[in-house]
């Protein structure tokens, strides 16, 4: 298998469009790596240009230590699924599996073969004769991959596989992929807007937007250390919360205060606010680290408004107001809040991130 390395990639498509601007990212052997972030972020044009389907700007891609920017598509060792699945109409399951061999003349005992494998790897081999008219959304899908596989190409690249699928079959599908990974161990490269499919089936993500890369690193990583306030608001569902505040100084201790509330700062986060006393900051907070409590403390919770209860079984979500701000708090299922009423939160001020307005990033240790 391979590793995929990207060094200062740009992309400027004819008429001035700049897709992506200086994207470094290594791709380590057997690593599954998934590029995120929202419509026009430039993640299929990266992936285009690892395809070898898009010149490159600028910059250099290496696969398994060869410089392949020169490289046709077709000498690159990888294989693409796309996420239309791209199958020819007119031809069988087996025969769309088959093709991309059969133009590389390999000889048919050996298509045979890595057909029938790939047919049982992806529980398809009762479809082969079938046509992909017949077929359902997720069969096609694994004919897609199953093309793919029998290639037993260096590197896989996705595009949005699974986004022509509906939700169930979707969640399906991604533990498929994952066990697929681990079951070939193959270097795969996956392209999503989904934050979900992102936060379950990367060894590592790389969130863009703009063109630009954001941050890159693991799941638990960028959830639990977001560098600024754009990746923390699009990794994690429910979002983030984010609330405007002033940065005061009180006998000695620094408070986050806001129209609606005055919270005494602890933890590491003391330290990092002091360069900003009198001035503004963005509190940030996720929906499981306020607690919903029923007595106040001076200094340590606020008073919320509670606007809607969505009960989903196993947690609770509370859409509450704080003045003008809207937050998502999750609470256990054993609660019983009604609309309407206010909520006693107590925010993690050991989970509290805080952001720069200004410069949108995180304050963290030098
Ligand atoms: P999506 O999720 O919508 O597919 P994406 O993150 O994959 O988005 P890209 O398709 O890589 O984004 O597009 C990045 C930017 O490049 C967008 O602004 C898009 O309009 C532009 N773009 C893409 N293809 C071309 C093209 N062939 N010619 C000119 N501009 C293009």
């Amino acid at each position: 298998m391979a590793t995929v390395q990207l060094n200062n990639i740009d992309k400027v498509y004819p008429g001035g469009v700049q897709a992506v601007k200086g994207a470094d990212i290594t791709i380590e052997d057997k690593e599954f790596v998934v590029l995120v972030g929202p419509s026009g972020c430039g993640k299929t044009t990266t992936l285009r240009m690892i395809a070898g389907l898009e010149d490159i700007t600028k910059g250099e891609i290496f696969i398994d230590g060869k410089l392949v920017n020169e490289v046709p598509p077709k000498d690159r060792d990888i294989a693409m699924v796309f996420q239309n699945y791209a199958l020819y109409p007119h031809m069988t399951v087996y025969d769309n599996m088959a093709f991309g061999l059969k133009i590389r003349k390999m000889p048919k005992v050996d298509i045979d073969m890595r057909v029938n494998e790939a047919a049982k790897i992806l529980e398809i081999e009762s479809l082969l004769d079938r046509k992909p008219k017949a077929l359902s959304g997720g069969q096609r899908q694994r004919v897609a991959v199953g093309r793919a596989i029998v290639r037993q190409p260096k590197v896989f690249l996705f595009d949005e596989p699974l986004s022509n699928l509906d939700a169930k079959l979707r969640v399906q599908m991604r533990a498929e992929i994952s066990a697929l990974h681990n079951r070939l161990q193959a270097t795969m490269i996956y392209v999503t807007h989904d934050q979900v499919e992102a936060m379950t089936m990367g060894d590592k993500i790389v969130v863009m937007k703009d063109g630009l890369i954001q941050q890159i690193g693991g799941p638990l990583h960028l959830y639990n250390n977001p560098v600024n306030l754009f990746v923390a608001g699009f990794i994690g569902s429910p979002p983030m919360n984010f609330i405007k505040v002033r940065i005061d100084q009180e006998a000695n201790r620094s408070i986050a205060v806001c129209d609606e509330f005055q919270i005494v700062i602890t933890g590491r986060n003391e330290k990092l606010v002091k360069p900003f006393i009198g001035k503004e900051l963005v509190f940030g907070i996720r929906p499981e680290d306020l607690t919903y409590v029923t007595k106040e403390e001076k200094g340590k919770t606020f008073r919320t408004q509670i606007e809607v209860v969505e009960p989903l079984g196993a947690e609770i979500h509370l859409y509450v107001n704080l003045g003008k701000s809207r937050l998502i708090v999750r609470i256990p299922p054993s609660y019983n809040p009604k609309a309407g009423e206010s909520a006693i939160l107590l925010p993690d001020m050991d989970k509290v991130i805080f952001f720069d307005p200004e410069t949108e990033k995180a304050l963290k240790d030098e």
